[in-house]
């Protein structure tokens, strides 16, 4: 199965805990606080791979996560660092990282951390100044950056091949390729696109074959649409009209692709396109090429038969000859505009005061509530930061619940 478009959510790993612990030697005079830090967790990389050509496993297993970092040791020993996890996704595909756009692998290799994995907590020993030589101070790890992905794959290749279906796409590009689609004399045969390696003198292009895009595509009629992205990098098309269907039929469905094409995409519509007429070895075809022909002066327009191959090699030498002069194509991502996100904001809810934000939430993570010095620490970045004083100003009362986390917390000045 094809599949080309996936979610996903990954997990980096959490940073390992650091621990209290002070040297106990049997003839030093004084230990020293020797906790030390807990490992930080692993990242979550993506990686372009060509060995991977559909998004279908990732139905199946939508869930990742790189390993935690573990617990600091005494003798101020640092716990072990999380082992990072690359996930393999196919070249083309465009990333989307909660809902904003990420990053294109369009090419083999191209590699991207996409979440941190969360820093180890700070033992005892890191809290140690000249004031508090003993602390009894120590963080937990940080958790590990989440993230829902969206993956688009949008397949690579250089000529894009359009037309109704039953126009012959399918036959043209088993023709041209070793590419095997599906052929059938009816409509939507091709359920996937189909990619062919075409070899022109010293040249290589790749041709996409597309299901069939009908009239209203655009509207979702059809699957037409779906798989226009699939022809979105190619930098030409060739538009496939077939030649055999009465009189001024090859005319008005040239015009209706034209048509869907603009209405999907500006930029897929603005591609220069070649005209391959064909069928050529049916009569009535070549009656109405001149039909075609008279009301098209402007165009390009190639006579074939992909079923003999007559015409075949003059479209194919005439598109690897201007390929090298096409400009590159331009994908245009969906980008979101960029939203101003305070560190944290507080959410009231009658006596429940909800605070939001990664570095305070963070910090409750790796906060230990049992542990009083710790408890100061977290109280007094609070104050620091101005959470405090935002409460009151939002109408606090002693008393009022106040959530942070996972944690919950009653308010007293
Ligand atoms: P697609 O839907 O555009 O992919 O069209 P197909 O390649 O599946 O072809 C549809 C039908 O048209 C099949 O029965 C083909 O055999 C037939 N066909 C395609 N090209 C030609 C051609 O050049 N001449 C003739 N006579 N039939 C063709
Ligand atoms: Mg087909």
């Amino acid at each position: 199965m094809f599949i080309d478009k996936a979610r996903i959510d990954v997990i980096a790993g959490r940073g390992g805990d650091g621990i209290m612990s002070f040297r106990r030697e049997k003839y030093v005079p004084y230990g020293g606080p020797c906790g030390g830090n807990g490992g930080d967790g692993g990242n979550v990389y993506l990686v372009a791979s060509s060995h991977i050509k559909t998004l279908l496993d990732f139905k199946y297993k939508p869930h990742f996560r790189a390993t935690d970092g573990t617990k600091g040791q005494s003798s101020n020993r640092y716990g072990k660092t999380g082992e990072d996890l690359t996930i393999k996704i196919p070249v083309g595909t465009v990333v989307y990282k909660n809902s904003e756009f990420f990053y294109d692998f369009d090419k083999p290799f191209k590699i991207k951390k996409v979440a941190e994995g969360g820093r180890g907590g700070r033992g005892n020993q890191a809290f140690k100044t000249q004031k508090n030589i003993a602390p009894h101070l120590y963080e937990k790890g940080q958790p590990g950056e989440k993230a829902t992905l969206d993956f688009e794959l949008k397949l690579i290749a250089d000529v894009g091949i359009v037309g109704f279906p039953n126009a012959g796409k399918s036959t043209f590009l088993s023709r041209i390729s070793s590419a095997h689609p599906k052929i059938a004399p009816y409509p939507f045969t091709t359920l996937f696109p189909n990619l062919g390696v075409v070899k022109i003198w010293e040249k290589t292009l790749v041709f996409a074959d597309i299901p069939g895009l009908i009239e209203g595509s655009h509207e979702g009629k059809g699957l037409g649409h779906e798989f226009l992205r699939h022809i979105e990098r190619t930098r030409i098309l060739v538009h496939i009209v077939d030649g055999s269907v009465g009189g001024a039929e090859p005319l008005k469905n040239y015009r209706a692709l034209l048509n869907e094409l603009k209405l999907y995409s500006k930029s897929i519509a603005q591609k220069p396109m070649l005209v391959a007429f064909n069928k050529m070895d049916l009569p009535i075809a070549a009656k109405n090429l001149r039909t075609f022909e008279k009301k098209l002066k402007k165009c390009k327009i190639f006579p074939i038969s992909a079923v003999t191959g007559e015409g075949i090699n003059s479209i194919l030498e005439y598109t690897a000859k201007i390929y090298e002069k096409l400009p590159e194509s331009k994908i245009e991502y969906e980008t979101r505009k960029f939203i101003y996100e305070p560190t944290y904001r507080i959410i009231k809810e009658g006596n429940v005061f909800t605070i939001k934000g990664k570095k305070i939430e963070d910090l409750a993570a790796m906060t230990d509530f049992e542990n009083e010095e710790s408890l100061k620490r977290f109280q007094s970045i609070i104050k620091k930061m101005g959470i405090e004083g935002d409460l009151i100003k939002s109408g606090i009362k002693e008393g009022a619940l106040v959530r942070i986390w996972k944690r919950e917390f009653e308010f007293f000045k």
